[in-house]
C-alpha cells in the first residue's frame, strides 16, 4: 500500500536522521539534524532534533505515517519520572564513570550478561540512583526508549536489543532476579521484541544503532553476514542459536526467531589512519594489487591487546618488517586485516553460528573495492551489496513490519 508511510528515527552519535519508506521499502522522504559542535548531549537536544526532522517531512506523508520506529546509541540511559521528564541527566553510550557499580555487577552477573562492565546501562542505572537519590524516578529508559516514549505518549517500555545491556535476559525473555536484587523492579521498562507495536500509538518498538544498521543493509536470511569496517572491524552475522562467549566480547540479540550473534577485533581502519592521510588512502587504492599477495604477514592494532578472534590482553601488534613502497605496506595491512576478518569469521562459527553465506559491508573501508577483492577470495563468499548504509532505514523496516516477518520464517 504505497499511500502508508513508515518512519525511522535514528539518534546516532552526532546526530539525528530520519527515513520515511512506503509499504515497497521505498525511500519516500528524508531529513538530518547534525548537533553543533562542543555541545554535550541531553534529552531536550534529542527531542528537538527529532521533532525538527518530523517538521520537514511534507504534510502528504506526516499525514499518512502508519507507524514509527526509533534507534539510539547504545547503552546511553536517563531516569525519568512518571510523566516522562527526566530526572537525572542522560549517561551516553561511553561513559565511563561507573567503575564501582560495574564491579557490583560482575560480583551478581552470570558471565554471559549483557550487563558487565562500566559503559553497561545497569552500570550507569546504578550510578544515577545513589547521585540522585531523591528525585521521583519512575522509569529507566535508554535514549531509544525516551524518545519512542515522547513519540507515544507514554513511558515505561523498552526493546530487547537495548535492554541487553541492561541485563535483561533474551534467551528466558525476562529480567532476572539478580537484577531485580540490585534495582527496583519498578524502574525497568516493559520488553518488547525489536518492531513490535506499542498498544495506542504508531510506535513499533526499537533497537541499538548497530542493529539498526544491520538490518538496513538487508541482512534477514540464515547466514547472511555484515563486516563494518569502520576504526575497527565489527562482525555481525544471524545465526539459528544465541551465542555468549564473553571472554570473546561476543553476545548475541534476539531478532524475530533468529539471533544475532557479532564480535569486534581491535583491528581495524584506526590502524590506517596512523599511516595514512585520506587522501593517501584515496590515491593509493588503485594501484593495490590484491592478485599479487605481499607475501607479509601483519596483524595491524594501535596498541597491545586484542578480544577477538583472539582474546589476549598481551597480543602484540605486528607490523614488520616495513616494505619502502607505500602501496606495499598499504596493501600488507588490508591483507593482514582481511585475514583477522576470516579467522573472526571462523571463531564465530567454531562458537555455534554459520560460517557466513553471503556477506555485505559497510562503514568508510568498504569504499575500497581492492580491499574487497582480497576479503571475498579469503572468506569464500559473495560479497553483496547492502540495500542501505544508514541505520533510520533499518529503524523504518521495524516500523512496517516486514522485519518481523522476514526473521520469523525460518
Ligand atoms: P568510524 O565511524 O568507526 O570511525 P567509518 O565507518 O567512518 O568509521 O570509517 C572510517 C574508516 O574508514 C577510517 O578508519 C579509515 O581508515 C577507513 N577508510 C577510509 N577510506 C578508506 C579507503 N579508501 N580504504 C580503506 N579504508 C578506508
Amino acid at each position: 500500500n504505497n499511500s502508508c508511510y513508515y518512519a525511522g528515527i535514528d539518534l546516532g552519535t552526532s546526530g539525528c536522521r530520519l527515513i520515511v519508506i512506503d509499504g515497497n521499502q521505498v525511500v519516500r522522504a528524508e531529513a538530518r539534524v547534525i548537533y553543533p559542535a562542543n555541545i554535550a548531549q541531553t534529552p531536550d537536544l534529542w527531542w528537538a532534533a527529532v521533532q525538527q526532522v518530523l517538521a520537514e517531512l511534507p504534510a502528504a506523508i506526516r499525514e499518512h505515517l502508519r507507524g514509527i520506529a526509533v534507534d539510539g546509541t547504545s547503552g546511553t540511559l536517563l531516569l525519568a519520572d512518571a510523566a516522562g521528564n527526566p530526572t537525572t541527566p542522560a549517561l551516553m553510550y561511553n561513559d565511563a564513570r561507573a567503575l564501582l557499580q560495574a564491579q557490583r555487577i560482575a560480583a551478581l552477573a552470570p558471565r554471559e550478561s549483557g550487563a558487565h562492565g562500566v559503559t553497561s546501562s545497569l552500570a550507569k542505572l546504578l550510578w544515577l540512583l545513589e547521585a540522585y537519590p531523591d528525585q521521583p524516578h519512575a522509569y529507566a529508559l535508554h535514549q531509544a526508549d525516551w524518545i519512542a516514549g515522547k513519540l507515544a505518549g507514554h513511558f515505561g517500555f523498552s526493546d530487547e536489543n537495548n535492554c541487553l545491556k541492561l541485563g535483561y535476559d533474551p534467551v528466558k525473555r525476562e529480567w532476572s532476579a539478580w537484577v531485580k536484587a540490585l534495582v527496583p523492579e519498578a524502574l525497568l521498562p516493559k520488553v518488547y521484541a525489536p518492531g513490535d507495536r506499542i498498544v495506542e500509538s504508531l510506535v513499533h518498538a526499537g533497537t541499538t544503532d548497530s542493529i539498526a544498521a544491520f538490518i538496513a543493509t538487508g541482512a534477514s536470511e540464515l547466514g547472511d553476514a555484515v563486516t563494518s569496517l569502520g576504526s575497527t572491524i565489527a562482525l555481525k552475522i544471524i545465526s539459528d542459536k544465541p551465542i555468549f562467549a564473553p571472554e570473546f566480547g561476543i553476545y548475541s540479540h534476539r531478532l524475530g526467531d533468529k539471533w544475532l550473534a557479532g564480535g569486534a577485533s581491535n583491528s581495524g581502519g584506526a590502524v590506517l589512519l596512523q599511516y595514512f592521510s585520506r587522501d593517501d588512502l584515496q590515491r593509493l587504492t588503485p594501484q593495490l594489487r590484491p592478485e599479487i599477495p605481499t607475501g607479509l604477514d601483519y596483524y595491524p592494532l594501535t596498541k597491545t591487546g586484542e578480544r577477538f578472534p583472539h582474546a589476549n590482553p598481551q597480543w602484540l601488534p605486528r607490523l614488520t618488517p616495513r616494505p619502502a613502497d607505500d602501496v606495499q605496506f598499504l596493501q600488507a595491512l588490508l591483507e593482514g586485516m582481511s585475514r583477522i576478518e576470516q579467522e573472526g569469521w571462523q571463531r564465530l562459527h567454531e562458537l555455534g553460528a554459520p560460517y557466513p553465506k553471503t556477506l555485505r559491508t559497510v562503514g568508510g573501508g568498504s569504499r575500497n573495492p581492492a580491499w574487497m577483492q582480497m576479503r571475498a577470495k579469503l572468506i569464500g563468499v559473495s560479497l553483496v551489496p547492502s540495500k542501505h548504509d544508514e541505520a533510520a532505514f533499518g529503524a523504518a523496516l521495524l516500523a512496517c513490519g516486514t522485519m518481523q516477518r522476514s526473521f520469523q520464517c525460518a
